[in-house]
Parts: C-alpha cells; sequence; structure tokens
C-alpha cells in the first residue's frame, strides 16, 4: 500500500510546555503507553506557576487512574481527595429549588424506552413519584455516604469521581512521569523557532538560553496559549455571546465537620458559586459576569456564602469563554486551558485534558504529521468542546428566574441550534438526540432537563404496557431496591478514614 508523505520527520521527541494539571497528565498518560518509542521532557516556570484551581472531576478519571496502575487509596491520600458522586443545583430552575445532576442512572432503562417514560407517565397519570428517589448516587449524596459496591443488584451501580486538590495532583503525577523517564526542565520559554518551511515549531528557547529541540510540542501552557496562539495564531472562537460570565473569584475555607460527597453549584444574580469539599479544606468560588456584577459585588456574595473561615484572599481569574479554532496545528497540539475555556459548571475541563491526549495517542504521529490525522483530532475535538458548551448553556436557558437582568438575558437568549432542537424534542416527547462525540449520556441530559422545570408533554409508548396499579406498584418496588444498599453503608467521611487517609 502506497503511504501519503507526512509534513515533519517521525516522532522521537515530544517536548510539553506547561506543568500544569494539563502538562502532568499529559507526560503522564504518555509516558506510560508510548514511553518506550518516545522521549519526554517537559518544561515549566515556577515563576508563571499554575492556575491552581480546577478540583472537581467527573467518572473518566477512573480510567486515567487506571491506565496509569494508580492505587486508589494512595490517591486519594497523597491528593487529598473526597468522592464525588453528583452536583448538587441550587436556585437554578428557581430561587429555593433544587436538584442533583448524578453520576448514575435513575431507574432502570428497558431497550427502546428509558426510565423516565415511565416516571412520566406515572406523574401524568397523578402519581407522586420523585425522578431522583430511583437514583442510588442521589440516595447517597442526600444521606452523605459512600461505599464502593460489589455485586448486589445490577441497578447499584454508583458511578463516581474525585475532588481533589490540584497542586497536590499535579505534584503527584509529577513524580509518576519522572519515575518513568520524564525530563523536566524548569525554565521560562522566552522564544520560539520555527522551520521555515514548514513553519513547525523545532525549539524553544528558555531565559538563560538553553534550547529544547523536539519533534512534536504540546502546548499546555495555560490561558497564554504560549505556542498555539502567540506563536501559531490559531485564532479564538469566543462564545461569550451564549455565555457571558467572564471572571472567577476563588477562595479556600475551612473544611466542614462532615464531608460531603458532592460539588454544590449554587446560583446567585449574576453567576453561581461553587463548593468543593476536600480532606483538608473547601475549594470556593464565584463565576459571574463582569457586565451584570462588580468584583466588590462578587467579593461580598463569595464571602457571604462560605459557611467555613476563609483561609486566604480572595483570587479573581478573569477568563474567556470560546477554543481554540485549530486545537492540533502543524506539528503543535493544545491541551487544556490552551486549547480554551468553559466554565467549570459541570467539572468538564479536566476531562478535556484526558480526552484530547487519549485523542492524541490514538492518532499518534510515530511516522510523522499526517495532515488527515490532524483535521480528525480537531473535527472531534470541536464538537467535544460545542457539546460540552450547550450542556452549560442549558442550565443557564432552562429557568424560570426572572430575578435580575443576568437571568432574564440568559433565559431569553437564542441559544445554538443544536441545542434549541435538542430541547424542543424532550420537550415534546421525552426523546433526546445524543451525539455520539457528547461527554453527557442521556441521563446527565435528563436530569439537567427535568431538574430545570423541562419535563417531556408526552411519554414512549412502551411505557403504556401496564394499568395504573400495577406500574406504581413496580415503581414502589423499584424504588425500594435502589435504596437497599443506603442504609448499611458508611458515612463519606468514615469510607475516607478507612481508605483514604482521612485523619
Ligand atoms: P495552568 O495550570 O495555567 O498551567 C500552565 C503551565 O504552563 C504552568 O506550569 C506554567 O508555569 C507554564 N508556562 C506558561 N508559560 C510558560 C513559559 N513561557 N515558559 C515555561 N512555562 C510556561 N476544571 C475541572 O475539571 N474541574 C473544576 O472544578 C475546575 N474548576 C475551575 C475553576 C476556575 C475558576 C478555572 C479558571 C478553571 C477551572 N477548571 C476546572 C479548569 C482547570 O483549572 C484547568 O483545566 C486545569 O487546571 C489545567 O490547567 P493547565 O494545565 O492547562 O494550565
Amino acid at each position: 500500500m502506497q503511504r501519503e508523505a507526512a509534513v515533519t520527520p517521525a516522532i522521537r521527541k515530544v517536548v510539553i510546555v506547561g506543568g500544569g494539571t494539563a502538562g502532568w497528565m499529559a507526560a503522564a498518560l504518555i509516558a506510560k503507553v508510548i514511553g518506550a518509542q518516545v522521549s519526554i521532557e517537559l518544561v515549566e516556570s515556577d515563576e508563571i506557576g499554575i492556575i491552581g484551581v480546577g478540583e472537581a472531576t467527573i467518572p473518566p478519571i477512573q480510567h486515567v487512574n487506571a491506565v496509569l496502575g494508580i492505587d486508589e487509596a494512595e490517591f486519594l491520600r497523597e491528593t487529598r481527595a473526597t468522592i464525588k458522586l453528583a452536583i448538587r443545583f441550587e436556585n437554578w430552575g428557581r430561587i429555593g429549588e433544587s436538584y442533583y445532576h448524578s453520576f448514575g442512572t435513575p431507574g432502570r432503562n428497558l431497550a427502546f424506552c428509558s426510565f423516565h417514560h415511565f416516571w412520566n407517565r406515572a406523574r401524568r397519570a397523578g402519581m407522586d413519584v420523585d425522578y431522583w428517589d430511583f437514583d442510588l448516587n442521589t440516595l447517597c449524596a442526600r444521606e452523605g455516604k459512600f461505599a464502593k459496591i460489589q455485586g448486589g443488584d445490577p441497578t447499584w451501580d454508583l458511578p463516581y469521581a474525585y475532588h481533589f486538590d490540584s497542586g497536590l495532583y499535579g505534584q503527584y503525577l509529577r513524580r509518576y512521569s519522572e519515575a518513568r523517564g520524564v525530563v523536566r526542565t524548569e525554565g521560562l520559554v522566552e522564544q520560539v523557532r520555527r522551520d521555515g518551511e514548514s513553519g513547525a515549531v523545532t525549539a524553544l528557547t528558555l531565559r538563560d538560553g538553553t534550547e529544547i529541540a523536539g519533534d512534536l510540542f504540546i502546548d499546555c501552557s495555560g490561558a497564554r496559549g504560549l505556542l498555539i496562539q502567540r506563536e501559531l495564531n490559531v485564532g479564538y472562537e469566543d462564545w461569550g455571546h451564549w455565555l457571558p460570565c467572564d471572571r472567577a473569584m476563588a477562595v479556600p475555607s475551612a473544611r466542614f465537620a462532615a464531608t460531603a460527597p458532592y460539588t454544590r453549584a449554587i446560583a446567585h444574580t449574576a453567576g453561581w458559586q461553587w463548593r468543593i469539599p476536600l480532606q483538608h479544606r473547601n475549594g470556593n468560588g464565584l463565576v459571574y459576569s463582569s457586565r451584570h456584577l462588580s468584583d466588590d459585588a462578587a467579593a461580598a456574595t463569595l464571602l457571604g456564602n462560605l459557611d467555613g473561615e476563609p483561609l486566604d484572599q480572595p483570587r479573581i481569574i478573569p477568563f474567556r469563554t470560546g477554543r481554540a479554532r485549530r486545537q492540533w496545528d502543524r506539528n503543535v497540539v493544545a491541551v487544556g486551558l490552551s486549547s480554551g475555556f468553559l466554565e467549570p459548571l459541570e467539572s468538564t475541563s479536566i476531562y478535556l485534558i484526558q480526552s484530547a491526549i487519549v485523542r492524541l495517542l490514538h492518532l499518534f504521529p510515530h511516522a510523522g504529521i499526517d495532515p488527515r490525522a490532524v483535521a480528525e483530532y480537531n473535527r472531534q475535538s470541536q464538537i467535544e468542546y460545542e457539546t460540552v458548551r450547550d450542556f452549560i448553556i442549558l442550565h443557564y436557558h432552562a429557568t424560570a428566574r426572572d430575578d435580575s437582568g443576568f437571568w432574564r438575558d440568559l433565559r431569553g437568549m437564542a441559544v445554538p441550534e443544536r441545542l434549541a432542537a435538542k430541547i424542543a424534542l424532550f420537550r415534546a416527547n421525552g426523546y433526546l438526540s445524543q451525539d455520539p462525540l457528547d461527554i453527557f449520556m442521556e441521563p446527565s441530559w435528563v436530569q439537567v432537563l427535568m431538574g430545570q422545570g423541562i419535563v417531556p408533554a408526552d411519554h414512549h409508548p412502551l411505557a403504556d404496557g401496564t394499568v395504573d396499579a400495577e406500574l406504581a406498584a413496580q415503581l414502589r418496588e423499584l424504588a425500594a431496591l435502589k435504596r437497599e444498599p443506603v442504609p448499611g453503608m458508611p458515612l463519606h467521611d468514615a469510607f475516607l478514614k478507612a481508605f483514604g487517609g482521612l485523619a
């Protein structure tokens, strides 16, 4: 078979610029998976440091740990991590209301017919049924409980993720990577050398004059996008018209006596506040729109809603929502904040890092860069970013809130076409269009749609297979089955003490 010419030579050396979560995740995964074929050097600047937020994850982080062969108890101990079963959204649909977007699958799906259709039929028949009573993650989150379930009923699936200290996580992955041959160089990249013909990056020059040459460069330099933007200037697609929040204010606070196994996302008048429980402290922050709220008002909102002593001064982090127009350009791949930014409402950034590295490993240009692989990488990255963007817009748009200009604007705005079509289909009959590259599957979309007041007008005909009394009995039985393991489970803190090193 004839081979298409590649635009660069075979990849023997990978250079990673940046030692935040993106840089060290890239180093660890590449070293583990293809470390025997390539050498890896990571350059980071202590002077610049890392963004140091980014503490809530989603369940696919378990795959990273599994691929790396990380021991879970050690991981929990080293990163002062806690368990995350869900996000509790407060004041989103209406002030005073809340719901969980859990990682679980409520009820039990039948072929062709998801559980929410049965629930909806029951609701439409006048039965008093709470959709979330059928979700084991939510049942555990409500009671602050967690255990690793082995065996039992197949519906006792309890998917979970972690909250961790992002600084400790980076250090943990650094030790892991260096033990597997990754070379770390401390220094500030000041100049970039390019090939005159292809425009590919050939070497980085540090402030002290050191040259770092490479074949493939992974730009993990954070929001500055040192290679992908400042050098290659690929352009940025700005989504601020859909997601107007452009700043975060973050502050750690003293930990609570009882550690919740979920993140809280509390909506305020012009943004929302996160609360992330760790073993040694809580992470807090307010994400807000500077057009609607001043920094002083943001500080008052954040500090007035902490429930624990602040451990530092609040820190402002400006951001710009959107994505790099090409996340792979020539021999530079942008991973992490250099590839784009979506506010942390659904804790997606660390997953997007993971997914970018996995995609790069799938399409790894070992024999030289093939433009078709680059195009495929960029196509997948774009869809992935856009589907997350749509999911986040949904939270702001599907609301009955009209207590501020912020909410009135977002409620009334025109949303991306794909999202508008998705909402309309679900609203009519509970059906969901699912993009294969969407991180969030049907149970996630259904929980957020219904949690924020969009309940389908109709249900699938398969849910009509029983008379009302029989359906009511089946639902009672299913709710009891889902609840069955909960009373025997330890509290989250007891689990962490026994398994995760909590003192
Ligand atoms: P950074 O941490 O900024 O690292 C950049 C690295 O590049 C540093 O090591 C720096 O020294 C180096 N560097 C830069 N320029 C140079 C240079 N010239 N020479 C040498 N080195 C250089 N994500 C989640 O998944 N969950 C969350 O809950 C979450 N919360 C967030 C809250 C906020 C307010 C923000 C802003 C983000 C949040 N994120 C979250 C996103 C998450 O923080 C990032 O995705 C993650 O930390 C990765 O950052 P990074 O490694 O790309 O960049």
